[in-house]
Order: C-alpha cells, then sequence, then structure tokens
C-alpha cells in the first residue's frame, strides 16, 4: 500500500509507526537511467582522455562536463572561486547539499594516467541520475569541478576560498584496480630549494669556489639519514633539478625539489622541520646561500567518514560488485583531504584496470578507454547516486553522517 500523503524527506508518520517510502524504487529508476545515459558519459570520457588538459588547463572537459549537466536542468556558475575552469552545478532544493566531486585534470606526458577522464564523468553522471530524489524530497544535488589536482591542489586552493563550507556530504570515486570505499592519504607538502654559491676554476683555483652542488648533495643524505628516526608513515623523497653547468666549473647554483608526507597534519609540521635543518645544516657546511620555499598548496590527510563508505560500500555490493572498505595501504595524497577536513567525505574507488597497472602509468592511461572502465563508470556513478539517495530520503543516516564527523561516535 502507498501513502500518497505530504511529507518530510521520505518520512511519513501514521500513528506511532514511521515508513520509508520507496528508496528501493528510486535506486531501480538511477540504475536504468544510467545505464541509458552509458553511451553519452562513455563519449565524454573518451573525449577527455583524447584531449588531455594539464591543471587549470582544463577547458575542453570543464565545457564537456558542464554542458552535460546543464542539458539536464542543473544549473551551473563557471570559472568560480577565481579559478576559469572550476565550476559549481546544483540541481533541487532546501538542505541536505549532496555534494559530487569531479576532477578532470591530466598528467604531464603520460595523459589521464590517473583516470581523471573517467572519475569527473562519474560524478556528473551520478548527478544526472540523482536528480530523480530531488525531484521528489527537499534536498539539493551539487557537482563541484575542482581542476589541477595533480599539479597544483586545486581542492586545497578552493577549500581556502570557501569552496565546501555549505555541503553536508562530498563524495567522490577516483580510478584504480580494486573496488573500496574508502583511500587512506598522507598530508603533504613541495619543498623547493636553491643554493648559491661562488663558481671558480674547479682546479685552478677551488679554493675561491663555494660549492653549491656539495650543499644539495648533504641535504640529500641528511635526509637519508633522518629517514630512519622518523615515523613509518611519512614519507620524504626529492630530485636535484641543477647540479651545475661543467665539470671544470664549481656549481654556484643548485636546486632541487621535495615532498614531505606524514599520516597525521601535526607530525607533517613536524617533519618539514627536521627535513628544513638537513638544508640549513649543508648552508652552513658548505658557505652556499639556502633560499627556499613551501608550496603554498598543502594537502591534508584523508578522513574518511565510515558512516558514508558504508552505504556507499553496501550499494556497490547490491551491483554484484564486490568492494573492500578498507583498501591496499597506499600511502599517496590527495587534495580531497583537504575537502574532508571540512566536510563528511569519501575518495572511493572504482576498478577499472587490472590488477597490478601502475596508477600514472602510460598501460593505466590506455586501460581507462576499456569497456571495462566503462562498467566501473556506470557502477561507481549508480553507487554515488543510490547513496545520494539514502542521505536525502533518511535524515537519520545523514544524522549519523554528521555525527561521527563532529566525533560522536
Ligand atoms: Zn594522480
Ligand atoms: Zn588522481
Amino acid at each position: 500500500m502507498r501513502y500518497y500523503v505530504k511529507y518530510t524527506r521520505g518520512i511519513i508518520a501514521i500513528g506511532k509507526t514511521r515508513v520509508n517510502l520507496d528508496s528501493g524504487k528510486l535506486k531501480d529508476s538511477i540504475i536504468s537511467q544510467i545505464d541509458q545515459n552509458r553511451h553519452q558519459l562513455s563519449e565524454i570520457a573518451r573525449n577527455i582522455h583524447d584531449n588531455p588538459e594539464l591543471g587549470f588547463q582544463e577547458v575542453k572537459a570543464s565545457t564537456w562536463l558542464t554542458r552535460f549537466l546543464e542539458e539536464n536542468g542543473f544549473s551551473v556558475k563557471r570559472g568560480i572561486y577565481r579559478l576559469p575552469t572550476a565550476f559549481r552545478a546544483s540541481y533541487g532544493k532546501g538542505s541536505p547539499v549532496v555534494a559530487f566531486i569531479a576532477e578532470y585534470d591530466a598528467l604531464p606526458g603520460v595523459g589521464h594516467a590517473c583516470g581523471h577522464n573517467i572519475s569527473g564523468t562519474i560524478s556528473a553522471g551520478a548527478a544526472v541520475a540523482a536528480r530523480l530524489v530531488a525531484d521528489q524530497y527537499p534536498g539539493c544535488i551539487t557537482v563541484i569541478g575542482t581542476p589541477a589536482e595533480e599539479l597544483y591542489g586545486g581542492k586545497a586552493i578552493m577549500a581556502k576560498r570557501g569552496a565546501f563550507t555549505d555541503l553536508d556530504a562530498a563524495l567522490m570515486v577516483h580510478c584504480g584496480t580494486g573496488n573500496t570505499a574508502t583511500t587512506h592519504a598522507l598530508a603533504c607538502q613541495n619543498l623547493y630549494v636553491e643554493f648559491f654559491g661562488q663558481s671558480a676554476h674547479a682546479a685552478a683555483r677551488p679554493e675561491r669556489g663555494i660549492n653549491a652542488l656539495e650543499a644539495i648533495i648533504q641535504s640529500y643524505n641528511a635526509i637519508n639519514s633522518l629517514r630512519q628516526h622518523i615515523r613509518s608513515s611519512a614519507r620524504i623523497h626529492g630530485i636535484i633539478t641543477d647540479g651545475g653547468q661543467a665539470a671544470n666549473i664549481v656549481p654556484d647554483h643548485s636546486a632541487g625539489e621535495f615532498i614531505v608526507r606524514a599520516a597525521e597534519n601535526d607530525y607533517l609540521e613536524v617533519v618539514k622541520h627536521k627535513v628544513l635543518d638537513c638544508f640549513k645544516g649543508a648552508a652552513t657546511a658548505t658557505g652556499a646561500r639556502l633560499k627556499y620555499k613551501w608550496d603554498t598548496a598543502r594537502y591534508a590527510p584523508m578522513r574518511n567518514n565510515m558512516v558514508l563508505a558504508r552505504l556507499f560500500a553496501d550499494n556497490m555490493k547490491s551491483l554484484g560488485r564486490p568492494i573492500a572498505i578498507t583498501g591496499s595501504n597506499s600511502f599517496g595524497s590527495t587534495d580531497m583531504g583537504n575537502v574532508s577536513q571540512i566536510v563528511p567525505s569519501i575518495h572511493a574507488t572504482v576498478a577499472v584496470a587490472p590488477r597490478g597497472t601502475l596508477l600514472h602509468s602510460p598501460e593505466f592511461a590506455a586501460a581507462v578507454t576499456s569497456e571495462e572502465a566503462v562498467d566501473g563508470l556506470c557502477d561507481a556513478a549508480k553507487t554515488l547516486a543510490m547513496t545520494a539517495v539514502d542521505l536525502i530520503v533518511s535524515p537519520e543516516k545523514m544524522t549519523e553522517v554528521q555525527k561521527e564527523f563532529r566525533g560522536g561516535e
């Protein structure tokens, strides 16, 4: 029996009995809508793949995604927070505001080897299907288009400018070789260093030279010594980008780029301080002058909301796709971490490539055009949209999500 009465968020009260309206039917409709959109979603992902654009240059990718959303009734604001390729697309009214986060930037040299052509399209496809729930219940479906994940931490910049504060939940699915509902990601910040010395003839007047290459090599070795005395979850790695011009000239300039990561925000600061001391010590030892700059983008660790993760996993399982709550003990970083500090979030993973295929490799870039990748795209979009149904139809689920976020569990 159906109760055609005025209701709020899917719950109607009949005497003392609360009856959930049929979210199962909504989910069925979402599944068939995404199946109908499969070809179009696959084409968008393929076009983005075949036209790889680096961070903050994703003009085509953001145009294709926003056009798809606009054609399906979303109101779209482009160029938000002073970033020309960022966008926000919204559908529905009131709260909760459930956001799907879209990435669409490529990598230098290897194109879409991180699969953002798929993950961005997953969020757009999920949002269009999730209109069905926003048509019937109070709540808003939003896609936040976040550029430059790979090179500049676009979400970190947007977070500083207030982009995520009005959301109730933020969800996205990244590409991978397995299905997981959470991601382990470290806090992370890049360090750019230069040493300035004095050039001199390396054989005739070595005593007049100040060797900037020695300074950076000593720093590198000091970091190697430091590494055995920091927590095992922390990471320090780097490259030397300038080591001199000619073997018979004492190098008067050297440069390098290093990345420091840690599982906790506080500990990242501790390790950053220790790493900087390695460079300062080498400057003292060699007499070279140190110049350094921490990147303005600082990636925060990923804070997975386990209520969201369990809902996501249950929905994906219902499609017949096996999924684990936690994945491999991977130690990357993502600017979704910054979002997860502000709003309850998940950064799930869907399998689009065979096990063993490495992210950021040409093999991964090739894999994300396969039919298996399109299957992953559609299943992930269905799962996100079904999770939005759970959150919008059942206010108590959203309360649980918020409670965990505020530390109530
Ligand atoms: Zn990547
Ligand atoms: Zn990525």
